[in-house]
């Protein structure tokens, strides 16, 4: 397993081609918009090394045999996916922030049964050629960036019915020794955290859309590879040089969001897992979804435990924390965020086995779990910000309060308690206003599927008809208005 100091050597080895603000990003390594969400990247190989964490920081290869980080490991029993939920809160409480290596992580897991049905399926030898990435990136201990969302162009129309083909990724030559593919992926978490991209369909396929079904690894840094880092909201206060006013100095708001673009880049032969087989695309995408799906159950819990901690800490900084209708906030607080939590476990602890012999979630309970994900997160956002005060949104910058001619005013006049330095109180704020204002909130909202997508999911695998039957039976009536039976 590398240490974190491994890690951040390995990504300067990286070649990217990438662009932020009109500008070609030369040390992406060193630029301060990408380094706090690289520091979170980072604590997952720090705690890998920590005696306290490596029962949930790592697990054994069930290819090699080996020791290595959790972050690489394909689940083999239940067990194996309750320890994915609390590793990822336990990451979520030291960041307070996306550690972004969890979406590549359920891409391996994905793949690893999505190889052997099609095998099982087609006769082919993709399981082979996947197991053998597979243990080179937990050999190496990879982090992985899952590329699955295309751009999509006009929504109302099919991969094959755009006026452009290329808005969805797609294979646009089939050469013996490999494929060359064309299109972009979207909102890509960690982009320049990472040393390869999976990538994945993002919708089921149908027979006329073989070139979309596809997937593939390669490393992130290929030719034809181009980055795009997205803005954030407050992104430049991290290029000013204070800490105050970014309010997560170390971990940022979430990771770093990119616009992948795949200018025909070529894949060798051996790291493509998908290559037209579009009858498997639904599986394929159902499993991600569930897996990833999962995971919000842990890292966003984790989130709220640091939301928590701050709102009840400036409480007590402002002399309030004993009031009634603070207590009872807080309370509410803990309950939205230990019910998201209730519900990762519950889809890990339902994880059944798959064919392949690796495991999965239990799919109804992972998209419950998402759904919650995305009401809870914002009711404990405002509890936060009822707590904290409009000072959330008013403050003035750290470079006032650095300012000779200002800065006295500011200490004298933003002070609460008389023992709690004014500097104190201003970063609790800077936190939350960090998490609460913060792209964190867009991704509990988006992430791993908008809300529809879980909804969409969730009717499906409900068995409605199974309950109709066992209302139908306690009430005495006939199970259908149209049967006899
Ligand atoms: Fe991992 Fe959560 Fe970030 Fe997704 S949002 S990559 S699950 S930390
Ligand atoms: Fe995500």
């Amino acid at each position: 397993m590398k240490t974190a100091e491994e890690y951040v050597a390995s990504l300067r080895k990286m070649k990217w081609r990438a662009y932020f603000f009109g500008q070609r990003i030369e040390n992406p390594v060193d630029f301060e918009i990408i380094k706090p969400s690289q520091n979170s990247v980072a604590l997952t190989y720090r705690l890998a090394h920590d005696p306290k964490y490596s029962d949930l920081m790592t697990a054994t290869s069930h290819l090699t045999g080996n020791r290595i980080n959790r972050f690489t490991h394909v689940p083999q029993n239940s067990e194996d996916l309750v320890k994915k939920v609390k590793m990822l809160r336990l990451l979520g409480q030291k960041t307070g922030s996306c550690f972004q290596r969890c979406a590549g992580l359920d891409a391996l897991i994905t793949l690893s049964s999505v190889t052997y049905d099609l095998d099982k399926k087609n006769g082919t030898e993709y399981r082979t050629r996947f197991d053998r990435f597979l243990a080179y990136v937990q050999n190496q201990d990879l982090v992985c960036n899952a590329a699955m969302t295309d751009v999509k162009g006009d929504r109302s129309l099919k991969p094959s019915q755009q006026a452009d083909p290329d808005l969805y990724l797609r294979i646009i030559e089939r050469r013996g020794d490999g494929i060359v593919v064309r299109g972009a992926k979207a909102h890509q978490t960690g982009a320049l955290n990472s040393h390869e991209i999976v990538v994945m369909p993002t919708l089921t396929m149908n027979e006329d859309e073989k070139d979309y079904a596809v997937s593939f690894a390669i490393p992130s840094d290929s030719n034809g590879i181009i980055h795009f880092i997205g803005r954030q909201a407050n992104d430049t206060r991290k290029l000013e040089g204070g800490v105050v006013d970014v309010g997560n100095p170390n971990y940022g708001v979430a990771g770093h969001e990119a616009l992948v673009v795949f200018d025909d880049v070529f894949v060798p032969l051996d790291r493509v897992f998908m290559c037209g087989e579009y009858e498997l695309t639904g599986t394929l995408i159902e499993r991600f979804t569930s897996y990833h799906r999962q995971n919000y159950g842990g890292c966003k819990v984790g989130v709220g435990d640091v939301l928590i901690g701050s709102a009840s800490t400036i409480a007590e900084y402002n002399g309030i924390e004993r009031s009634s209708h603070i207590r009872d906030k807080i309370t509410e607080m803990v309950h939205l965020n230990e019910t998201m939590y209730a519900c990762g476990l519950a889809c890990s602890y339902e994880g059944t086995k798959l064919p392949s012999g690796d495991y999965i979630v239990n799919p109804l309970l992972a998209n419950v779990t998402k759904q919650n994900v995305t009401r809870f997160p914002f009711e404990m956002a405002r509890l936060a910000i009822d707590i904290a005060g409009g000072a959330v949104g008013t403050l003035p910058s750290e470079r006032d309060f650095r300012n000779p001619e200002t800065a006295k005013y500011l200490e004298k006049y933003l002070k609460a308690k008389a023992e709690v330095r004014t500097e104190d109180r201003i970063r609790m704020l800077r936190l939350i206003e960090n998490m609460v204002l913060g792209v964190g909130m867009v991704e509990a909202m988006h992430g791993a599927g908008s809300p529809q997508a879980q909804r969409v999911m969730i009717l499906r695998q409900a068995d409605v008809e199974t309950k109709k039957k066992l209302s139908q039976l306690l009430a005495g009536v006939k199970a259908s208005p149209k049967s006899n039976s």
